[in-house]
């Protein structure tokens, strides 16, 4: 088993005291949101601006070198964190969303009207209005595979929903309210027998999963730096070399081509193609370093810590009265989002607050789900390997507390 206390001291974040007389001891559980970063990221960027910094893949300097090296060398260790084949199918972006945006405004423009895109109920709204933005511009049927009551997915409905228009099935792997795991090595198998590509929003599950994209043989897979102990404004699509050929470019800029001439241009190779502009090279940097520090730990490791926090947390709340917990009872991630009765779930979290508990309230980017479970918004309470059960016990005591004076 994992100890979080070992991991702590490289966060000197987490070591705060908040408050005006500095006597509320910092109890960090919005993790979903984003993640803290550990000594070793924040070392390496200002490293990289101290030492190496420079435009990637057109100095002819040293400089220039360094910084390419870096560049791709993150590349090179985020291929090797999710188990890809090439380096050249990783193209670094903004993030989660901005991956998604990129297969939804590309390969969209290989579909026809009238083709399918199948999305389910828990998806953020990252992996959605992408999606309705590509069906309104080319005519697309977007269809929707509904949650149970249990919060889970019916796999024996998928079968139903992917028909012979059907061309990509966008989904994520866990969801950031529910804190269900989706099963998608058997999702993606039924959908590639019907002839479906698979898209999955990594968002939520790469940070706390271990990742073998050739053994889940989905087809892209797009998540976000921050939420990995990486810093903001850096995330990866992961696409199959052989679709990514087949896309047309998402942004034109430098970089992202191969010619240009007064009447048009040739675009580059992959994974360049994509990668229009300059990059966030302080951000790969920061991120390959990131999984070097996720790797050390174990991502096996990471998931059973999670666990252990999430079914304390379950059962700490099934004992406060007028809180009803989302989503499944086991099988499930790092968070609990929850309802309090009558309450607000922003004074919850204010009130949580006053007493240096950082948790999220409101609809966590998901209207759609939060209108299928009846609520307005939630608490979330949401962890990683860098907590402790001592914070479990904090967060339930201080929530017992509220749901008495509010
Ligand atoms: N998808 C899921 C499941 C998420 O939880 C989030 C962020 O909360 C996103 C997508 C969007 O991620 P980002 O804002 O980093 O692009």
């Amino acid at each position: 088993m994992l100890d979080p206390h070992k991991f702590r001291q490289d966060f000197p974040i987490l070591d705060q005291r908040l408050g005006p007389s500095r006597d509320r001891k910092l109890v960090y559980l919005d993790n979903a949101a984003t993640t803290q970063k550990p000594l070793s990221v924040i070392e390496a960027i200002t490293h990289y601006y101290r030492e190496s910094n420079s435009n990637v893949h057109r100095g002819i300097h040293t400089l220039g070198e360094r910084a390419t090296a870096l560049y791709e060398d993150a590349r090179n260790k985020v291929r090797s964190f999710i188990m890809a084949r090439h380096s050249h199918e990783i193209i670094f972006t903004r993030g989660t969303t901005e991956s998604i945006n990129l297969v939804a405004s590309s390969l969209t423009r290989l579909f026809q009207p009238g083709d399918e895109i199948v999305l389910t109920e828990m998806e953020h709204h990252s992996n959605m209005v992408p999606w309705f933005l590509a069906a309104e511009r080319q005519n697309l049927v977007i269809r929707i595979w509904h949650v149970e009551d249990d919060g889970q997915l019916d796999i024996g409905k998928l079968n139903d929903l992917l028909g012979p228009k059907t061309r990509l099935l966008a989904l994520t792997w866990m969801s950031n309210v529910l804190g269900t795991i989706n099963p998608i090595k058997k999702i993606t198998q039924i959908a590639h027998d019907k002839g479906v590509n698979v898209l999955v929003d990594g968002a939520q599950g790469v940070p706390h999963l271990p990742t073998d994209v050739q053994d889940l043989d989905v087809d892209f897979l797009a998540f976000s730096g921050h939420k990995m102990c990486g810093p903001m404004g850096i995330g990866v699509l992961y696409g199959k070399e052989d679709l990514l050929d087949r896309m047309p470019p998402y942004q034109g800029g430098g970089e992202m081509i191969r010619t240009v001439r007064l009447d048009g241009f040739e675009p580059n190779v992959l994974p360049y193609k994509f990668e229009a502009g300059t990059p966030n090279v302080e951000g790969a940097v920061g991120l390959g370093v990131a999984v070097d520090y996720l790797r050390s730990i174990g991502l096996e490791n990471i998931h059973a810590h999670d666990e252990l926090l999430v079914q304390k947390t379950l059962e700490g709340l099934k004992a406060l009265p007028s809180v009803r917990v989302l989503g499944p009872k086991s099988g499930r991630g790092g968070l609990a989002a929850f309802s309090a009765g009558s309450l607000h779930a922003h004074d919850v979290a204010a009130y949580l607050d006053r007493f240096g508990v950082a948790v999220r309230a409101g609809h966590h980017c998901a209207h759609p789900l939060a209108k299928r479970f009846g609520v307005v918004s939630t608490v979330r309470a949401s962890y990683y390997f860098y907590n402790t059960l001592e914070e479990v016990d904090q967060f339930l005591e201080t929530l017992g507390r509220a749901l008495d004076d509010l």
